[in-house]
């Protein structure tokens, strides 16, 4: 039973969410909404629990409490899983695969492990490839792209079934500014009809194509609105005075009132 309006509007969803590695708490029961279209930053500082986050949605781990709700189904179950999984996208960290596979043969054998019958894989790689930018490198190896050619054959192996919701861990690392500026570029095209939730440290990232921005402190979102909003917030506003370290949010202020 699920109230269809938020269904429509919502991709994904943490409940009063806690979860721990061994004994130490890192999520103290968050609550958080993904919107089903646009992209979603998930902004905080190293070891804010973002990685944490990700994989729970991506229902990669589960909670010690707490629901996970994703695409309108409760992960909990075992059957939800199967729906959630075949439609959801996710580009762990730092995730970059070498090789001799080519980029179309790696793209197609992600489209063999989503289990996209044969007949429809040379279509789906086609598509995948033409929408992160790299059907010019389709039969070139990984081994032999730079850092933002191959981070977007990764984006195309994430995309190939199609997801509603794609989970992207700190996808920009490692690029330079053109590269990022590419690289948001295609998921800014993807996410028109999508939803798209990456973690960041980046400002840019941010400013650039977030729709919504979500700040992970201390175990709870302390920040949940547009970029212009954060722009506008002190950072004594978010969170509670000090809960969130001066400096980061600083840089995410003047970066965005500077960029808007
Ligand atoms: P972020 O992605 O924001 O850097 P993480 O979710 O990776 O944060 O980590 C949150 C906290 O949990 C950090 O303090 C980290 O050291 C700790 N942590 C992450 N993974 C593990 C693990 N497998 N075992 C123990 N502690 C972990």
């Amino acid at each position: 039973h699920h109230h269809s309006g938020e269904t429509a509007s919502t991709a994904a969803r943490l409940g009063a969410v806690s979860f721990a590695y061994r004994d130490r708490p890192v999520l103290t029961g968050i609550d958080l909404t993904v919107p089903s279209v646009g992209v979603t930053a998930l902004l905080g500082v190293n070891g804010s629990g973002k990685t944490t986050v990700l994989n729970l949605l991506a229902t990669v781990t589960q909670p010690a409490a707490g629901t996970v709700e994703v695409l309108g189904r409760d992960a909990a179950s075992t059957t939800a899983l199967r729906t959630i999984r075949s439609s959801l996208g996710y580009l762990p960290q730092e995730a970059s695969w070498t090789g001799s596979l080519n980029v179309a043969e790696f793209v197609e054998y992600f489209a063999w492990l989503r289990r996209l019958p044969r007949r429809t894989r040379q279509g789906a790689v086609k598509r995948a490839l033409e929408r992160t930018d790299t059907t010019r490198m389709a039969g070139r190896r990984l081994s032999t792209l730079s850092g933002g050619e191959r981070q977007r054959a990764m984006l195309a192996s994430a995309i190939v079934h199609e997801p509603a919701l794609l989970i992207l861990d700190e996808p920009t690392v490692g690029l330079d500014p053109e590269q990022r500026h590419h690289f948001r570029r295609v998921l800014a095209e993807f996410a028109e009809s999508r939803c798209v939730l990456l973690s960041t440290h980046l400002l840019e990232d941010v400013a650039d194509v977030a729709s919504t921005v979500l700040v992970l402190h201390a175990g709870r979102i302390a920040f949940d609105g547009s970029p212009a909003e954060l722009g506008e917030r002190s950072w004594d506003d978010v969170g509670g005075s000090r809960a969130i370290e001066q400096g980061f949010l600083r840089t995410i202020n003047e970066g965005i009132s500077g960029q808007c």
